[in-house]
């Protein structure tokens, strides 16, 4: 097995999951439910972790990568509500829409 994906967020492990299992790979998670209460982030081994097989390891990164390509590098304005974020932000912080794609 090989791993994939990790993050401190969730949710977005789960997107992640949902996207390659719909490219008919197979999923395992590790650590679904460690994260720890909001305010309490974890150390990073304890994020919930995505693997495959090591079949699936090219497939799943390439995936994983295009995701990736749509984050913001640098510091966006939220289109909803003109809040500027910070790159590490996924969403707005303060109205939590998500950013715009890059072109
Ligand atoms: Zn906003």
């Amino acid at each position: 097995m090989k791993l994939v994906y990790t993050h401190q967020n969730g949710i977005l492990v789960g997107s992640v999951k949902a996207l390659l299992e719909q490219a008919s790979i197979k999923v395992e998670m590790k650590n679904e439910y460690a994260s720890g209460a909001v305010g309490e982030l974890s150390a990073i081994d304890s994020w919930p972790e995505i693997w495959v097989s090591n079949l699936d390891e090219e497939r799943a990164k390439i995936i994983v990568a295009r995701l990736q390509d749509n984050t913001p590098r640098e510091e966006w304005v939220c289109a909803a509500c003109s809040e500027s974020n910070d790159a590490a932000f996924e969403v707005c912080w303060q109205c939590q829409a998500f950013p715009p794609i890059a072109p």
